[in-house]
């Protein structure tokens, strides 16, 4: 038969969380996700990207790996895989390293498709290094912390909307995004059309100074919505 060669693939879902989410800095709290997870069908895989989890895990977000270790008896196993980097609040991004949780008949799946040399050996000694570094992880997030009210309260005084966050960045309203972009660019304040919102702006929080730095360039530019 003419379709003889075709390999029938059982038919597999995966549903993507980005949690906290890139660019909203929206998060679902535990009770959300546990109701959620616990409603996912058996045989559809769940990937959890907590890329922003250190930043978001005093605030109530579940931590994903949770799910795979099972501590709520009340939450069926489930297919779920948990991704988090050493890019955000571990300050590691140049290195290019992360890494997945899931249980092991997951992970072997993963063992066969995965590249052979998909991080290199010096990324790996320094993530473990950070890994046991947790006294700078507290410092990057009490930090991000005070620059997040600081931000709160700048955008409010100018009357310009923002998203609350859970992450390292602030999501914030804008008429003309384009022309801001460009503006702020010009200043040396490189901020990112936040992807899928078209009127928004998204920000990272910085130290103190780049802080400072980015509400002036602000009002250089004459932006706000008073
Ligand atoms: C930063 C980020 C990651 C991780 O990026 P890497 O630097 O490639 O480790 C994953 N997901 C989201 C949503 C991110 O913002």
């Amino acid at each position: 038969m003419e379709d003889s060669h075709v390999i029938a693939y059982p038919e597999r879902q995966v549903i993507f969380i980005d949690n906290p989410c890139n660019p909203t800095g929206f998060a679902n709290k535990r009770e959300e996700m546990n109701e959620f997870i616990k409603n996912v069908p058996d045989d559809v895989l769940v990937v959890l990207d907590e890329a922003y989890f250190e930043y978001a895990k005093p605030h109530g977000v579940p931590d994903g790996i949770d799910y795979i270790r099972r501590i709520n008896p009340e939450i069926p196993e489930k297919n779920v895989v948990v991704l988090r980097t050493f890019s955000k609040a571990y300050g590691l991004a140049g290195l290019r390293i992360g890494y997945g949780v899931a249980r092991g008949e997951i992970i072997q799946i993963l063992e066969k498709v995965r590249q052979p040399f998909n991080t290199n050996t010096l990324a790996q000694i320094a993530a473990l290094e950070a890994l046991k570094d947790q006294q700078f992880v507290q410092f990057s997030v009490d930090e991000n912390e005070k620059g997040k009210q600081f931000f709160y309260e700048e955008f409010e005084r100018r009357n310009i909307r923002f998203v609350p966050t859970y992450g390292n960045f602030i999501m914030f309203y804008v008429q003309n995004r384009e022309d801001v972009y460009q503006k702020l660019l010009h200043q040396g304040v490189i901020v990112r059309p936040a992807f899928g919102f078209k009127d928004y702006l998204r920000v990272s929080i910085g130290t103190e100074e780049e802080n400072i730095r980015f509400f002036e360039a602000l009002d250089r530019i004459g932006y706000s919505c008073k």
